[in-house]
This record gives C-alpha cells, structure tokens and sequence, in this order.
C-alpha cells in the first residue's frame, strides 16, 4: 500500500481539464507506472499560471476513446 490513491483523490481539480485531479509530474509518473501503463500522463494545456510547477493530468485512453478525438 501507498499514498498515491490518497493523492490522487485530495489532488485540487482542473476546472477547464474536466475537473481532473491536478498532479505534479512526479506524482502522474508513478500513476503510470502503478497502472501499467493503463494510465497516460499529459501536461495541463491551462497550466500557463503555475509555470515554476507544471501540472499534469492522467486520462485512461480506453475508457475515453472517441471523446475528445485526439489522443
Ligand atoms: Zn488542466
């Protein structure tokens, strides 16, 4: 067991990211990493105020194929 489910769900949320959890790179890495691969990392393109400390968003490509059309 660790603290990254803990994280995850006390992360702020993104508003104009769907409200997904915003995380440090080093935090959606390991996500990555916990899932396999099953979760895939990407920089929040709204992330233009915090440039000292990018946040990063998780998307889960099966589950969201066809939404957003872009990968
Ligand atoms: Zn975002």
């Amino acid at each position: 067991m660790d603290d990254t489910q803990d994280r995850y769900s006390e992360a702020p949320r993104c508003q104009p990211c769907d409200g997904r959890a915003m995380l440090s790179e080093a935090t959606a890495d390991r996500f990555v990493q916990v899932t396999e691969g099953r979760l895939v990392k990407f920089r929040c393109p709204d992330g233009a105020d915090s440039p000292n400390d990018a946040v990063w968003h998780l998307f889960n490509p099966t589950a969201e194929r066809g939404r957003s059309g872009r990968a």
